[in-house]
């Protein structure tokens, strides 16, 4: 009587066979009364998720389609394990949702995130964002349901967990408010980042998914490798701290040690360091605004004995640019970007097309596709299939 029993959030893990899944059930296993798995999702990968499912013990898990569940049935009935096995888009949204979640890690890849990340989102969930394509697709929707619903939305993505940190608790009241002069976004370049133009019409898919400082799904590692990622993040740095795309610049910074940085109008200029390990924003994100250990090493600043700092190369990494006009463009635009980009990442890790054509299908699709504004969740998704078609006609067009 009278005491104060906290219990234990409960977190679901959208994505959970990921790179983003895995270093989230890292975290969570280290603190094994603060956090406990409600559900866990995959996708291809249904032998890992159950072992997930073995090791963690989430009350639901969800699947693709009934084939993959029966797959996982039976392997957690061969292992004596318990878990509701809960089946597509569906699926996902009822376990972002339910009642007994307090935190919903959205960690799915791509386009197919977006409405099990709403979902989290509408319900008022805590909410931990991975998943950028998301709200670079539905921006104004997607903030509008964060304000409706009250939902706390925390940045997963390095650079905006580094920009949250470094920015005051009521940065809400607008960035020339509270004396933002610009936000500095760091990229790291990726692994590509000294090669000529010519060079790159050579590079293979598994070139670019060897990120020299980040170890990261396939589709983020040629996202990094064509700076689209920076591309992507820009627009969602818009979104996130209510900010224009003029007010974003992008710094190249080879080492990743710097997550971003905040410019304020008395000169001082706030960053955020540590290790490129994303179990660091993802534990800063759980645990906020308290601070739980996550696993990562200390920085030893010694070791790293200098940060470097370079212009974006517009040129070599035209993909920069067409999400810097896509987000000046609004409306539909960045949907359409995101759509184009998914489509042509995908030929390129299948050995469709070369590098630099990523940048030339998404340019082409983004001069054919009007923008329009997205008044409706519905119009959202309708520029992402339109610019997928556009994309494939491409492809089909070059014989691809
Ligand atoms: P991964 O490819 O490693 O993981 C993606 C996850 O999504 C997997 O669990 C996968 O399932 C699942 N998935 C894939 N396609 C679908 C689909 N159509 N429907 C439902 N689930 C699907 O990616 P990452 O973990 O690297 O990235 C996840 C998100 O986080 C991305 O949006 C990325 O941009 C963002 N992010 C990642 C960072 C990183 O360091 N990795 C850093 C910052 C942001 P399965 O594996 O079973 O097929
Ligand atoms: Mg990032």
């Amino acid at each position: 009587m009278g005491c104060d029993v906290s219990h234990a959030q409960q977190v679901t893990v959208l994505g959970a066979t990921g790179s983003i899944g895995l270093s989230t059930l890292d975290v969570i296993a280290r603190h094994p009364e603060q956090y406990q798995v409600f559900a866990l999702s995959g996708f291809s990968r249904i032998d890992e998720l159950l072992g997930l499912c073995v090791q963690h013990r989430p009350v639901c898990a969800v699947v693709p389609d009934e084939a993959a569940a029966a797959r996982l049935r039976q392997g957690l009935a061969t292992a004596q394990v318990g878990v509701e096995v809960l089946v597509g888009e569906a699926g996902l949204c009822q376990v972002a949702s339910a009642p007994e979640v307090d935190t919903v890690m959205a960690a799915i890849v791509g386009a197919a995130g977006l409405r099990p990340t709403l979902a989290a989102v509408e319900a008022g969930k805590k909410v931990l964002l991975a998943n950028k394509e998301a709200l670079v697709m539905s921006g104004a929707l997607f903030m509008q349901a964060v304000q409706r619903s009250g939902a706390v939305l925390l940045p997963i993505d390095s650079e905006h967990n580094a920009i949250f940190q470094c920015l005051p608790a009521d940065y809400g009241r607008g960035l020339e408010a509270v004396g933002v002069r610009r936000i500095l976004l760091t990229a790291s370049g990726g692994p590509f980042r000294e090669l000529s133009a010519e060079a790159l019409h050579d590079v293979t898919p598994e070139q670019a998914c060897a990120h020299p400082n980040w170890s990261m799904g396939r589709k983020i590692s040629v996202d990094s490798a064509s700076m689209m990622n920076k591309g992507l993040e820009l627009i969602e740095a818009c979104w996130l701290f209510d900010a224009p795309p003029s007010k974003v610049e992008v710094v190249v910074h080879p080492q990743s040690v710097i997550h971003s940085l905040v410019d304020y109008v008395d000169g001082s200029v706030l960053a955020q360091l540590g290790n490129p390990d994303m179990r660091t924003p993802i534990a800063h994100a759980l645990a906020w605004p308290r601070r739980i250990a996550s696993g990562v090493a200390p920085l030893d600043l010694f070791a790293i004995a200098r940060l470097d700092f370079q212009t974006p190369d517009d040129q070599r990494f035209p993909c920069l640019r067409l999400a810097r006009e896509a987000a000046q463009a609004g409306g539909s635009a960045p949907a359409t970007l995101n759509a184009a980009n998914e489509i042509a990442v995908e030929a390129f890790l299948q050995g469709r097309i070369r590098f630099p054509e990523i940048a030339r299908i998404i340019a082409q699709v983004l001069e054919q596709q009007p923008v329009e504004p997205v008044a409706s969740l519905e119009a959202v998704f309708e520029a992402d299939r339109r610019a997928r078609e556009l994309s494939r006609h491409w492809l089909e067009r070059q014989g691809r």
